[in-house]
């Protein structure tokens, strides 16, 4: 493993942690029908928005010490954690397949398609269990991304084994 190999993995890795902090979001409202882009992040008690520094992934949360700036409104754990759990599986997905495997394993056609579909496979599977968990039912809006994806990395995992 080189220098470059290590700076892709990290840049992956606070790449899954931002991604964690939009599927933040759509665990929050896409089971409500709103909208994932508007209105910005605010704080659901005084409905302040969130302001940028604070919305840095996991760091904002500490910064923050889990409650609202403005009205100190609890912040569960549940954000930060949805943001390391993204951004390790982000992480572990890039070492995995561009250098765990061979070189000779897979063209890197091949070994992007599988990368892409392994990080939707987990950002709709992390969706839809907290979703299951918060409401018991699942939007099939999700539930086919991850359908989808799972006969990607089946598909594709199968090419390269
Ligand atoms: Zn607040």
């Amino acid at each position: 493993m080189n220098k470059f190999d290590v700076v892709l993995m990290v840049w992956f890795g606070l790449l899954g942690a931002c991604i964690g902090s939009f599927l933040n979001v759509v665990i929050h409202r896409l089971p409500h029908g709103k909208s994932l882009l508007k209105p910005a992040s605010h704080c659901p008690v005084c409905k302040h928005k969130i302001r940028p520094w604070h919305n840095i992934p996991i760091i904002g949360w500490l910064m923050l010490r889990g409650r609202c700036h403005d009205c100190e409104a609890k912040i569960s754990v549940r954000y930060p954690l949805v943001e390391a759990a993204s951004g390790s599986w982000f992480f572990l997905c890039f070492a995995f397949v561009f250098l765990a495997l061979p070189d000779d394993a897979a063209a890197l056609g091949l070994r992007a398609l599988t990368f892409t579909s392994l990080l939707f496979l987990g950002a709709s599977s992390l969706c839809v269990a907290l979703i299951w968990q918060d409401r018991k039912k699942i939007p099939r809006s999700i539930l086919w991304i991850a359908l989808l994806s799972v006969l990607v990395v089946v598909t594709t995992l199968n090419r390269i084994y």
